[in-house]
C-alpha cells in the first residue's frame, strides 16, 4: 500500500513538472495578450510592498494632468495611465506629484517620483538619463498669439520674440522650423507655463509655444493657435535608469493597451483625438 502511494505520488510530481506546476497560471483571467515581463522584478516590487506608485504628473495641462481648483482632484489621460500602470503592479493607489518640464527629470532622479507620464517628450538625448517607454500619444509643437497681432503662420513672426518654456524641447523645435521657413526669432524663457501666457497677455512676448496639447489650456478669446503644427513629441512615460523591471512593465502594459483599443478609448474618452 505504502509503496504504491510513493509511487502515486511521484507520478503526479511529475505530471506537474510536465505541466509547469500550474500553480502560477492564472485560472480565471485570461492568458496576458503580449508576452510576458510582468513577473515582479525586485524594483516592482519594491513599489508593490509599499503598496503606492508615485507618478509625477502635469496639473496644468486640462485633460493630461490637470488640478481641478474647485475639487482639487487632479485628473486627465496621463492620470488614468498611471492607475492602469499601479493596476498592472497589483496595487490601487496612485500618489501624484506636481511636475513642470524643469523639474520632473529632478525628481525621477532622486527617487521623489518612480514614474514620470507628464507630456514628457522621448528624445535621444533625454534617453541617455532616463528610460522611456514607446510612445502612448504623439502631439505637435504649436504657436499661441494674440488675435489682435494678425499672425497668420511662424513665417510672420519674423523679428518676434517667443516665450517657452525652460528644459522643454520647444526653443530648438521652433530653431529648427524657423530656419526651414525663414524667419528669425529670439526667445524668452520661463519656469511654468502660467507665466508665458502671462508674458504674452502683457506683451513682454509676441508667442507662447509649445505642444498643442499643453497650449490648448491656455487659448481664451484674445488669443489664437496657428495652424503651424512642426516637430513631432512623442510623450512616453519615463523612469529611473536601472529600473528595467519597472521600465519592462510600463512598456508591455501601454502594448497591451494598444493592442486591446483601450488605449484609443483613454484617448477618445478625454476628447484627445
Ligand atoms: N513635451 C515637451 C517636452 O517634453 C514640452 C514641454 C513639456 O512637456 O512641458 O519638452
Amino acid at each position: 500500500m505504502k509503496k504504491i502511494g510513493v509511487v502515486l505520488t511521484s507520478l503526479l510530481l511529475v505530471a506537474g513538472l510536465v505541466t509547469g506546476c500550474g500553480s502560477t497560471a492564472p485560472t480565471t483571467t485570461p492568458a496576458p495578450t503580449s508576452g510576458s515581463g510582468t513577473e515582479q522584478s525586485a524594483d516592482v516590487k519594491a513599489i508593490k510592498d509599499r503598496g503606492v506608485l508615485k507618478v509625477g504628473v502635469k496639473v496644468d495641462v486640462p485633460k493630461f494632468g490637470y488640478k481641478d481648483p474647485k475639487t482639487g482632484k487632479i485628473e486627465g489621460f496621463e492620470i488614468d495611465l498611471a492607475n492602469v500602470i499601479a493596476k498592472k503592479i497589483g496595487i490601487e493607489k496612485v500618489e501624484p506629484a506636481a511636475v513642470t518640464a524643469k523639474t520632473r527629470g529632478p525628481l525621477l532622479d532622486s527617487g521623489d517620483v518612480d514614474l514620470v507620464i507628464a507630456t514628457f517628450t522621448v528624445t535621444e538625448d533625454r534617453k541617455k538619463s532616463y528610460n522611456f517607454s514607446d510612445a502612448y500619444f504623439t502631439d505637435g509643437v504649436r504657436l499661441l498669439v494674440k488675435k489682435s497681432a494678425g499672425f497668420t503662420s511662424l513665417k510672420d513672426l519674423n523679428g518676434k520674440k517667443i516665450g517657452v518654456a525652460q528644459s522643454a524641447t520647444s526653443k530648438k523645435a521652433i530653431e529648427e522650423q524657423a530656419a526651414k521657413v525663414g524667419a528669425k526669432v529670439s526667445f524668452l524663457e520661463f519656469a511654468t507655463y502660467p507665466e508665458i501666457k502671462a508674458a504674452l497677455d502683457s506683451g513682454r512676448v509676441d508667442c507662447f509655444s509649445v505642444d498643442g496639447s499643453i497650449l490648448f489650456g491656455y487659448l481664451d478669446d484674445s488669443t489664437v493657435i496657428l495652424a503651424d503644427s512642426f516637430s513631432p513629441q512623442d510623450y512616453g512615460v519615463a523612469s529611473k535608469l536601472g529600473k528595467d523591471g519597472l521600465a519592462k512593465l510600463v512598456n508591455v502594459t501601454i502594448a497591451e493597451l494598444k493592442k486591446s483599443g483601450e488605449l484609443d478609448k483613454m484617448i477618445q474618452k478625454w476628447g484627445l483625438k
